[in-house]
């Protein structure tokens, strides 16, 4: 039977306020390896919110772990479409795959192996779906116990959160139930201990908090100076024939684009100048550098992100 104290360590403090806060996430209400699983891969970078309509089309589109391993990629992308990072919906098919034909991994480890879980997502499943106690570290969870044992590490870097994942170690280890212990350090990282202002008086472990007792919350996580991001700048062309379909060309080249279709990028502009007799004619050029571009139906091919905001800018979609 479920164990559940609003007093006592650490385990017991956040097993009760999950019990009561709990967000009814459709997975959660009756936990099931198919569900979990995609909502974990899709809640990667990913807010609960955006999340939502995306994972109940998916799951109409294919109900099951089978019917998505039959899928074409090309559906499957098209499902996926505007959820962004397309590696995770190929590597999901790729583990549809693999599942379908091998049966449903009950292990962090054997979670692991799969592609596209990496040992966050391995952690979260196997707690949740067999009640094994390895605790999840992510961004959120690390900026929580940062902020609770006032830790100095950069948890960007992947031994501060292996050094974090084995101090929880101890604390999974007095939990009721061990999934359950899991989604509350998620929850509390999303909902409470947010990046700024963290709602300390509505927080489980405002008691044994160090930077909240000294009024530090602000100073943690540490964060090491950021690098500045190259720009990269791509010009590209709208092209639309008589039925309205546009000039699409599909991205064939290895990375996180990969089979999806975009707007033909273009060489930057060269400008040629005449001068007539009433006026000066301005004339910008650019050169096509794709020549593989087709007349498509973008409603009916998966798109890059930056295209399907574009064509929607233009009223095309
Ligand atoms: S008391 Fe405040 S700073 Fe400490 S864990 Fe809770 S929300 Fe975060």
């Amino acid at each position: 039977m479920r164990r559940v104290r609003k007093t006592g360590g650490l385990a017991a403090r956040l097993e009760a306020w999950f019990a009561e806060v709990k967000r009814p996430m459709p997975w959660r209400l009756e936990p099931a390896p198919y569900a979990c699983w995609l909502s974990e891969i899709m809640m990667q970078q990913t807010t609960y919110a955006s999340v939502l309509p995306y994972y109940t089309r998916f799951l109409k589109r294919f109900p099951t772990v089978a019917a998505l391993a039959a899928a074409d990629e090309a559906d499957v992308l098209k499902a996926w479409e505007g959820l962004g990072y397309y590696a995770r919906a190929r590597n999901l098919l790729k583990a549809a795959k693999m599942i379908a034909a091998g049966g449903w991994p009950h292990s962090a480890a054997a979670w692991a192996a799969v592609p596209g879980v990496g040992p966050y997502t391995a952690a979260a499943l196997a707690s949740v779906l067999d009640g094994e106690r390895i605790p999840v570290v992510d961004g959120n969870v690390a900026r929580v116990f940062a902020r609770y044992w006032k830790l100095d590490d950069d948890f960007r870097k992947l031994p501060a959160r292996a050094r974090l994942a084995e101090r929880l170690r101890g604390e999974i280890a007095a939990a009721a139930v061990p999934g359950d212990f899991n989604q509350a350090m998620m929850e509390l990282g999303a909902l409470v201990c947010t990046p700024t202002n963290p709602d300390c008086a509505a927080c489980p472990l405002r008691v044994a908090c160090a930077a909240r007792r000294d009024g530090t919350q602000g100073d943690y996580p540490v964060k090491a100076a950021k690098k500045e991001l190259p720009v990269r700048r791509v010009a590209a062309v709208v092209v639309t024939d008589a039925k309205g379909r546009v000039l699409l060309v599909q991205n064939r080249a290895g990375g996180l684009l990969k089979g999806l279709w975009e707007l033909p990028a273009v060489e930057p502009s060269v400008a040629h100048v005449q001068v007539f007799s009433h006026f000066r004619l301005e004339l910008t050029t650019s050169r096509a550098v794709r020549a593989d571009a087709e007349f498509r139906d973008p409603r009916k091919v998966p798109l890059a992100t930056a295209t399907r905001k574009v064509l929607a800018a233009c009223g095309l979609l």
